[in-house]
């Protein structure tokens, strides 16, 4: 399997400058010894107006079967053979992003010691891949490629040119090209999608991957159209994994753009791939959700129960109206990240006196969150495991008792909306139930009769005539005066 890296170049930038930058002189063809078989770098052409670099990983099948790592896809009844013949020796696959990694490290870190101001440049490139498994075609290898800048050829290669009645196979010749990427980008671009698009990773995916893919990913997934697609399928559709890399992806785009910034790149990826606006995410139409539930509400002081990174309390912080938001959170992890999205050290005084964040779980009464006018569960109450909600329940409504509350859940009929969610899975990994639009009536209506609130329920996200909206929301409000006893006698 190979691929082939070339430039151009002037008498002032000369082609040959792709060995400083890949590290790998073009006078001498070398081999590295790999996990999977030695890969090879060679230059089959080096003048300074056009300079060819390959690598070529000789896959070692016998090594791999040994393993036991080198099986045919999905258990196939020939395994056994499988297991020594099959694509790998050919293909494009995740074996050779791997080989891509090990030989060209530094070149991926944009590092180049003889020559410093060489990785931050662009120059012309072109990338091929000749035989690429592409699992989505050649439409998905552009939906892929061409946000990072690349003009991207596709074609696929048929079965058996012999024979062309038989059709296409599953492989696509690529070529890239490009003048606005960079050398260390594009072998990240690689590293990343040649393994998504194969869709069959050779080896299990320990959790140091989700590192790996976002230290490839730098600069380019967050906001990535396909992100989650790419994500999900990098990981091997290991869903907590998938849900961890996409929480922390979210906080880096977050953490580098503000509001207006992602604001405009949605457009600009619209703009460009013709595409209509993007659909607001849901997870930004929840926080409008709340924040205008919490205004008509008429609170002043509100907590955040189970706050995770802060969003939400970032969000509160712009509107005066809220004199005191507090963000509460079992995970000292998600506390620590939501301090530093606050930029809480850096906050002028007057700003810090308005927030706070607090350890502690939601199943024991807490004193610290009496005397709010509000408290938001969002997206919390289904982390918990069922014969844990009562405890949650009497510490919020029983024991803290703010005025209003209001618990957003997934609403579970909608599931078999999201394309990309298998049929049966929940939404995240760590969701212990997600419940129907009755089920969740049902329990807030007991919650409420229980502890003398009203409540009402609102959509969240595109109400579906079918299934209903993807987010339900219930905002309950405390009835007449804040007694308790009155409330349990009624
Ligand atoms: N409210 C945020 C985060 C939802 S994720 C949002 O809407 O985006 C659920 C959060 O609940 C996680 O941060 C998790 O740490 C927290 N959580 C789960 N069980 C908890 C408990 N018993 N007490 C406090 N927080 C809890």
């Amino acid at each position: 399997m190979f691929l082939t890296i070339t430039t151009t170049g002037t008498p002032e930038r000369p082609a040959t400058d792709l060995g400083f930058l890949l590290h790998k002189h073009p006078d001498k063809a070398q081999a590295f010894s790999t996990s999977h078989g030695r890969a090879h770098v060679l230059y089959p052409e080096a003048g300074a107006e056009r300079c060819t670099a390959a690598l070529l990983l000789e896959v070692d099948t016998v090594a791999l079967a040994r393993r036991g790592k080198g099986k045919g896809r999905g258990g196939a009844p020939d395994a056994a053979l499988a297991q020594y013949v099959n694509d790998r020796p050919y293909a494009a696959s995740s074996l050779l992003a791997v080989a891509l990694r090990s030989v060209f490290s530094s070149a991926m870190r944009g590092v180049c010691h003889a020559r410093p101001e060489l990785p931050a440049q662009t120059r012309p490139l072109r990338v091929e891949v000749p035989a690429l498994p592409a699992r989505g075609g050649p439409d998905l290898v552009r939906r892929l490629f061409e946000p990072l800048g690349w003009t991207v050829t596709a074609e696929p290669v048929a079965l058996d040119t012999e024979f062309p009645q038989w059709g296409d196979s599953r492989y696509v010749r690529l070529v890239l090209r490009s003048e606005a990427v960079t050398v260390a980008e594009a072998l990240r671009h690689l590293y990343v999608l040649l393994p998504v698009l194969d869709d069959a990773k050779h080896y299990w995916v320990s959790a140091d991957e989700v590192d790996k893919l976002l230290r490839a990913g730098e600069g380019w997934l967050p906001g990535h159209p396909e992100q989650k697609l790419i994500t999900s399928r990098y990981l091997s559709r290991r869903w907590s994994l998938t849900r961890e890399a996409m929480e922390r992806l979210e906080l880096v785009r977050l953490a580098e753009s503000d509001d207006s910034e992602v604001e405009e790149l949605d457009n600009a990826v619209a703009a460009e791939t013709g595409t209509e606006e993007k659909p607001t995410p849901l997870a930004v139409q929840r926080r409008d959700a709340i924040v205008a539930a919490l205004k008509e509400s008429g609170a002043a002081r509100v907590l955040d129960l189970g706050c995770g990174q802060g969003q939400l309390v970032q969000a509160l912080l712009k509107d005066v109206r809220f004199t005191e938001i507090v963000g509460v959170d079992v995970s000292v992890r998600a506390l620590t990240i939501a301090a530093r999205r606050l930029k809480l050290d850096r906050m002028g005084e007057r700003q810090a006196n308005r927030v706070g964040l607090l350890q502690g779980s939601l199943v024991y009464t807490d004193n610290r969150l009496k005397g709010y006018d509000a408290a938001v569960l969002s997206e919390v109450i289904e982390h918990l495991d069922l014969p844990r909600l009562p405890a949650l329940e009497y510490a919020v409504f029983g024991a803290a008792r703010p005025r209003t509350v209001l618990v957003t859940t997934p609403n579970a009929e909608y599931n078999v909306r999201w394309e990309t969610l298998p049929a049966g899975h929940t939404r995240h990994g760590d969701h212990r139930f997600e419940w129907t639009r009755e089920q969740f009536r049902a329990w807030a209506g007991t919650v409420a009769e229980r502890h003398g609130y009203q409540v009402e329920f609102r959509p969240i996200g595109p109400d579906d005539p079918e299934v209903g909206p993807p987010t339900q929301m219930a905002v309950l409000t405390l009835s007449g005066g804040n007694d308790k006893k009155e409330a349990k006698a009624a």
